[in-house]
């Protein structure tokens, strides 16, 4: 399913794959939204892999010299090899995200049902700058959610295309790969950047207008949630113990997704965390 959505010259497309009666998800409902924008012929993100067709179909007749992948997550890339066949299109992406994006991406059985699984495609080095006709974007390397993570910032219009970096004020759950320190630091440089304003348009399809009070809403909880980890394992608490002090017990997600997407990786995070 796609739903598209325009904000001023952003054109947002917002995908997911419809359940067919999964366990966890009512039939015909999208479980996860994953959202590629499109500003002045740059393609930013590709979607995932089950609605890569139906993305393509969609952007036929529109003007798109170029795209970006913001990471290699399987539901930001999934359309790259259609694109690339079908459209001849160009795509680029960080150093750190080349290789895995062109290789055999490691999955759990909850992100192929979801999403699917990506083909491995060739991209080229992003620049730190990409001009389009009429707008200038910054590439800021943003690690956190995984080590090769971009946004793009247009400063002159305040926006910021931040990727899967910013997903909630207060995120109760989280993958192994993400580091906290590394998230809060890279949302501080957002928050830091010289720009009037700074509307987020995430990953996950929410336009946020207020970006630099969303993030640094998240900054302040997750030195909170940190400081709150250590105080627990100071007084000899484990990780599964500290989780159930502070968010009560595990989420529903950690059930989902077997363990990976869970509160307990956000408090082992937390303790790791320098912030
Ligand atoms: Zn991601």
């Amino acid at each position: 399913m796609i739903q598209i959505s325009q904000f001023g010259e952003i054109t947002q497309f917002k995908m997911g794959r419809e359940s067919r009666g999964e366990a966890w998800q009512p039939p015909g409902q999208v479980f996860y939204w994953t959202a590629a924008y499109l500003v002045d012929g740059l393609l930013i993100d590709t979607g995932c892999p089950h609605t890569a067709e139906e993305f393509v179909r969609a952007l036929e007749g529109r003007d798109i010299k170029l795209a970006v992948n913001t990471h290699y997550h399987e539901d930001h890339v999934g359309a790259n090899y259609l694109l690339q066949q079908k459209l001849g299109l160009r795509i680029l992406a960080s150093r750190k995200a080349i290789p895995l994006i062109n290789g055999v991406p490691k999955q759990h059985t909850y992100q192929e049902v979801t999403w699917g699984i990506p083909v491995p495609t060739k991209v080229g080095l992003l620049p730190h700058k990409i001009e389009t006709e009429h707008f200038r974007f910054d590439v800021v390397p943003t690690p956190g959610h995984c080590s090769d993570h971009v946004a793009l910032v247009e400063p002159a219009q305040g926006w910021c295309f931040s990727g899967d970096l910013f997903a909630s004020r207060e995120p109760k759950a989280i993958r192994p790969e993400e580091d906290m320190g590394e998230t809060a630091r890279s949302m501080q440089k957002l928050v830091d950047l010289n720009t009037d304003e700074l509307v987020l348009f995430t990953g996950s399809g929410n336009v946020v207008r207020d970006g630099r009070e969303a993030l640094r809403a998240c900054i302040a909880y997750l030195k909170d949630l940190s400081l709150k980890a250590k105080q627990l394992a100071k007084q000899g608490l484990s990780a599964s113990a500290i989780r159930d002090q502070i968010f009560g017990r595990e989420t529903v997600l950690a059930g989902i997704t077997e363990g990976d997407v869970s509160a307990e990786n956000m408090v082992r995070s937390a303790l790791r965390a320098r912030i």
